[in-house]
């Protein structure tokens, strides 16, 4: 049973823009998975149309064999985290990471255990009690994947989640996914225009082009012809 698929997904706009074309993928639990490809070529629509922000023209998006078509982005097992950290301003960073669990109804106490467990995975005991305007870019995008996974996804999505940071801190970053990766077990799929995040962080890359995928290979392969 496939953790994700997508089966000839499409989408055009309103104003008629053609932005994905039978978009078809399958990916196992666990698979990090790469979109990569120029400005423009149908990324950012693919994963908003899995997160459900966006809604499909045509086809269908599955998650472990049921259809979530049709579901409202909160009832999706996915979480999305977006290049410029989307946090809110005026709370602090114990605040931002339990948000989710605040909307979805759970005790103080609750969220407490939850929130402190992804201080400590990520690094942020420092700076709980701080606002997120006061902090570098790499905690931020910190933050950012602590709030993403305290809803516990099946699913992370992640659109140019490095494109904010300088090199060094991007290197940080990547490692720390990798790690995420192997002991969250769950999958993740990871928009870039970056080839060299795509390789070193992804075991298969889907390569995009004019809303098609163009080919996908896992990244010693992506320069040999299949
Ligand atoms: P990428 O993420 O690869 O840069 P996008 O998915 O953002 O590509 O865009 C794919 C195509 O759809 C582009 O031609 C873009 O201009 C167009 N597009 C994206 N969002 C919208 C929108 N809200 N309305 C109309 N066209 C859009
Ligand atoms: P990216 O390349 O990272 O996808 P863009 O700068 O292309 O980001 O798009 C930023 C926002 O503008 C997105 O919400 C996208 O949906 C929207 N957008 C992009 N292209 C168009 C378009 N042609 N018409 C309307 N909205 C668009």
């Amino acid at each position: 049973l496939y953790d994700l698929e997508l089966i000839k997904v499409g989408k055009i706009y309103d104003n008629g823009t053609p932005a994905v074309v039978d978009f078809d993928l399958a990916v196992v639990k666990g698979e990090f998975i790469a979109f990569l490809g120029p400005s423009g070529c149908g990324k950012t629509t693919t994963l908003r149309m899995i997160a459900g922000f966006e809604q499909i023209s045509s086809g269908t998006i599955r998650v472990r064999g049921s259809a979530i078509n049709d579901l409202p982005p909160e009832r999706r097992p996915t979480s999305m985290i977006f290049q410029n950290y989307a946090l809110f301003p005026h709370m602090t960073v114990r605040r931002n990471i339990g948000y989710g669990l605040e909307v979805k109804g759970l005790s103080a106490k609750q969220r407490a255990a939850k929130v402190d467990h992804l201080l400590a995975t990520l690094s942020l005991e420092d700076v709980a009690d701080k606002r997120p305007d006061k902090l570098s870019g790499g905690q931020r995008q910190r933050i950012a994947l602590a709030r993403g996974l305290a809803v516990e996804p099946e699913i992370l999505l992640l659109d140019e989640p490095l494109g904010a940071l300088d090199a060094n801190l991007r290197k940080t970053i990547q490692a720390e996914l990798k790690i995420l990766q192997k002991t969250l077990g769950i999958t993740f799929v990871f928009v870039t225009h970056a080839q060299s995040e795509a390789l070193s962080l992804s075991d298969r890359i889907v390569v995009m082009n004019q809303g098609r995928i163009e080919q996908i290979s896992p990244p010693h392969q992506l320069y040999t012809r299949p």
